[in-house]
């Protein structure tokens, strides 16, 4: 289905004078009042400078944190977001409050509508707000992949009703490079899952296993499937009632002829904690008091001997406690595999972005995806509401 493109839009000449507003994920991390990381501003700023090179009066909108609606808490405002954008843009970038009535911006000008989750309707969509922002602008981009998994009023219903409604670059090559390397995937494809909770991600564990050649777990996830598979885990993270789910897994796997790889050893210590010895075990010598925070050693050489070798990699979840040094050594090896192998290797996640920061491989890896819960729902081959509002509009104008 085709969605129409900001880049598209520019290049006929259509921005030109034109008030275009554009959906960002600008949601960082802030430590006193001050951006902590802004990859996600600096992944923003193209759809921004497009429209504004074209012509336009470009007003740009995102949610930061979790924000109680109504309300514009010293915590929700976007207004370190705005000083961190005009250093990148180079130009004065003026945050404006209460906008949903109305909006003065000039052509060539950039201003910053605050925290979109303030407002009263956002998250649960309500058809009035969503009107009432499409009414504020001729052109609205989407170019938030984070948040496309979700239905809320300016990510789903501005798209409907806003006069033209199209892709902004991020957006457009997430769609690209996901959609690509799920269609025609180079094999066998293996995908990661590691993380903290089977719960989270069973939906991503039941989809993959119907699509990939290598399914392997990791991570507290894999302390369920230890736990299925009847080792000993002792006081591991592990969710003892999805066992049943696990094994569901396991046997959608062993049905296509392969195994969800089971560690054999684990990187144990008896205190969740960053200075907590670590001790290398065999899977079957887990105490009653250990937690299993890593892979071990062996297990981590194997499964990256399998990444290697894989044609596609998609990666999602670090395998342990990798914030703590002394359980970093299993994701480390697993990364820098993903790094060494030849095969396109897509990978996403809050904590699976900062560890392939802390890794340094980031410029190894086939492609990043910003996008979290919308990384794993995509993969899931699920549509993601704001994409399905783009392509609503892009069939309907064609
Ligand atoms: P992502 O954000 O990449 O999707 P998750 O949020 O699912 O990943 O999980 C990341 C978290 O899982 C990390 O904070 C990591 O410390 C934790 N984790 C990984 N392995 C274990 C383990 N064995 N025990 C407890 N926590 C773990
Ligand atoms: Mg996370």
């Amino acid at each position: 289905m085709t969605i129409q493109t900001l880049t598209g839009l520019a290049q006929s000449g259509a921005l030109k004078g034109k008030r275009v507003f554009i959906r960002s994920d600008l949601n960082v991390p802030l430590e006193q009042g001050h951006v902590a990381e802004d990859t996600r501003i600096r992944a923003s700023v193209p759809a921004i400078r497009l429209a504004l090179d074209a012509g336009a009066a470009v007003m740009v909108t995102s949610h930061l944190g979790r924000p109680k609606e109504g309300t514009v808490g010293p915590d929700d405002t976007l207004r370190p977001v705005a000083e961190r954008l005009a250093e990148l843009l180079g130009r004065p970038v003026r945050l404006v409050a209460d906008w949903v009535g109305g909006v003065d911006v000039a052509p060539g000008e950039v201003v910053l509508l605050e925290n979109c989750r303030c407002n009263p309707g956002e998250k649960k969509n309500d058809p009035e707000l969503a009107r009432r922002m499409a009414a504020l602008c001729d052109v609205y981009v989407n170019d938030a992949f984070g948040t496309a998994h979700r239905a809320e009023a300016t990510t789903e219903g501005i798209a409907r009703h806003a006069p033209v409604a199209c892709a902004g670059p991020l957006l457009e090559a997430e769609l690209d490079a996901l959609g690509r390397a799920l269609r025609s995937p180079r094999r066998p494809m293996a995908a990661i899952v590691g993380g903290s909770k089977v719960s989270t991600k069973l939906s991503i564990l039941q989809s993959l296993a119907d699509k990939v050649d290598q399914l392997i777990v990791g991570g507290g996830i894999a302390n369920t499937f230890m736990l299925a598979a009847g080792l000993p885990i002792g006081k591991s993270l592990a969710e003892p009632d999805q066992v049943d789910q696990a094994r569901a897994v396991m046997d959608a796997m062993k049905a296509r002829g392969v195994e969800v790889p089971i560690p054999v050893d684990v990187v144990v210590a008896t205190a969740f904690a960053a200075d907590a010895p670590a001790t290398v075990k065999d899977a079957a010598d887990v105490g009653p008091d250990d937690l299993i925070l890593d892979i071990g050693p062996r297990t981590a050489a194997a499964l990256a001997d399998q990444l290697r070798k894989a044609g596609t990699i998609v990666w999602n979840g670090p395998v342990g406690v990798f914030e703590f040094e002394a359980f970093a050594g299993g994701t480390r090896v697993i990364a820098q595999a993903i790094a060494e192998s030849d095969g396109f290797s897509i990978a996403g996640g809050g904590d699976t972005l900062a560890a392939i920061a802390k890794f340094g491989i980031a410029d190894r890896v086939g492609y990043i995806s910003t996008g979290g819960g919308a990384f794993l729902e995509f993969l899931e081959g699920k549509t993601l509401p704001a994409v399905a509002a783009l392509q609503a509009r892009g069939a309907s104008e064609k």
